[in-house]
């Protein structure tokens, strides 16, 4: 394949929707399999409703998603002059003309054809003006629109959509179409394809909702003498109950933000949004960024809408399930190094990181991540079910007070009295602690689970979690100990 251009245009009038972000990665990943070019435009010619803090969420999303680019971001407002000359020159070579209707004239045609049953489209009254009766018009400063004049001729124009095969209309059905306002702004539909035309974009990979443009910006290219690129349509992403998604109907889970906010490892987030939508025809689910890039092709885009699996108000799940799957996978599988770095992130947000962690304490910091990571499944966990580990102060699963202390009341007795045995203790090992536990339990005649359900409860503040005996040697001695001793105040507390 010669040179391959493709661009992410988004209009920044909000935050960076899952389904924008997905439109980006396959565009990314396009350009990336093919070693091609990614250009950021910003379509922000619509002034009242694009916002910089809008511009600002949309760049920190794709950064924050690994989403490089290789030119921009350009303004599509920065091109204004571009687009009215493009205009002027349809003008001038007479495929496009002035049209003075106004739009009471245009109401009442509508409604007249509508009674008749006949063809809603323009009817071409000013198409057939003469160009001095036009010029005359003009002169007077009668307002006007530019519309584009749509070739007057049998058959279809089409293209070959790369996902969803041939796409064809008749041009019959097609109206004269409006390219610059009555107050001389050129429309969104004429502003894109120049700036299209201008990048030398080769493919145009973007939602569904796009296509009722589609032909009507084929029809721009070939009058402005340039090349038609390639069209892929990708599938619109809706919920279970088949309407599209939005943050109005679904919250903040629609945005890249949440996922951000909620522990969501990023390239995670892509490998599930990927998958909204694309399939690599077999049955292979994680992908590694150059896995991802040989995998991906257009043409493996789904032709149906995607399913965003989310029950709102579901307390299992915060997302779709998928989502949080494949973001546990990450997390437990990613070099522990790279894990450490995030944490550390989280870890400074809530107040619980030292300095020590990346020195004397490295290892020990590390190698806990690697013991606790087995159970959880956002980086949020760290620092809530995993705060025991870093902290003196941690919250108590109400869960595990019920279930673990209070069913034994000998625990609270038991556990201070193995504190006693654990304090002595040389060394604080995985055999040694193993050997003291199970002594004691011995010795007062306790089942060792009752005792270690107690202890992990206690020590840890959960039901469940790794090896009791990992656990201990990762808490360490002396917390263990203290907390042992305090087991009483928890039967005042649960
Ligand atoms: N600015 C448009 C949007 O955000 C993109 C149009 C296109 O991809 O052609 O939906």
């Amino acid at each position: 394949m010669s040179e391959v251009i493709v661009r992410f245009p988004p209009s920044p009038t909000g935050y960076l929707h899952i389904g924008g972000a997905r439109t980006a990665i396959y565009n990314w990943l396009f350009a990336r399999k093919y070693g091609g070019k990614l250009i950021l435009r910003i379509e922000d010619t619509d002034v009242e409703r694009s916002t910089q803090e809008s511009i600002e969420g949309i760049l920190d999303g794709l950064r924050w998603l690994g989403i490089d680019w290789d030119e921009g971001p350009y303004f599509q407002s920065e091109f204004a002059h571009e687009h009215v000359t493009a205009a002027d020159r349809l003008l001038e070579s007479g495929r496009a003309y002035r049209c003075f209707c106004t739009r009471e004239e245009l109401e009442a045609k509508r409604e007249a054809a509508l009674a008749a049953k006949k063809d809603l489209k323009y009817d071409g009254t000013c198409r057939r003006l003469t160009p001095e009766h036009a010029a005359e018009k003009e002169a007077a400063g009668v307002p006007s629109v530019v519309r584009f004049k749509v070739p007057e001729r049998d058959g279809k124009i089409g293209y070959d959509d790369k996902v969803l095969g041939r796409i064809e209309k008749e041009y019959r059905e097609i109206e004269d179409f409006v390219i610059v306002r009555s107050n001389g702004k050129p429309l969104y539909l004429l502003c894109n394809v120049v700036d299209d035309i201008r990048d030398r974009i080769t493919h145009i990979i973007r939602g569904q909702d796009h296509m009722t443009n589609t032909v009507r910006q084929i029809l721009l290219y070939q009058a402005l003498g340039a090349d038609v690129p390639v069209f892929a349509h990708m599938p619109l992403t809706l919920d279970l109950k088949k309407a599209k998604i939005s943050k109005r109907s679904h919250g903040e889970v629609v945005a890249v933000q949440f996922y951000r906010d909620h522990g969501f490892i990023p390239w995670a987030l892509v490998n599930f949004l990927v998958l909204l939508g694309w399939s690599p025809g077999d049955d292979r689910e994680i992908f590694s960024r150059e896995e991802l890039i040989q995998a991906f092709s257009l043409e493996r885009i789904n032709r149906s809408n995607s399913i965003f699996n989310y029950r709102k108000g579901d307390p299992r799940f915060f997302t779709d399930p998928k989502a949080i799957n494949i973001n546990a996978h990450y997390l437990h599988t990613m070099p522990i190094e790279e894990i450490g770095e995030m944490v550390r992130q989280e870890f400074l947000a809530e107040g619980l990181w030292d300095p020590d962690y990346e020195r004397e304490k490295k290892d020990w910091y590390l190698a806990t991540l690697d013991l606790i990571r087995a159970r959880f499944h956002t980086l949020k966990d760290f620092a809530a079910l995993g705060r025991a580990y870093f902290s003196d102060e941690y919250p108590f699963d109400p869960k595990a007070l019920k279930k673990n202390v209070l069913r034994h009341e000998g625990l609270k007795r038991w556990l201070p009295e193995l504190a006693e045995r654990l304090e002595e203790i040389q060394d604080w090992s995985l055999e040694s602690t193993e050997a003291a536990v199970r002594a004691f339990a011995e010795e007062t005649g306790v089942k060792p689970g009752i005792i270690i359900n107690g202890i992990r409860t206690v020590v840890t503040g959960q039901i469940k979690g790794p090896g009791i005996f990992d656990v201990l040697v990762a808490v360490g001695k002396d917390r263990v100990v203290s907390r042992l001793r305090k087991t009483p105040e928890l039967y005042v507390a649960a």
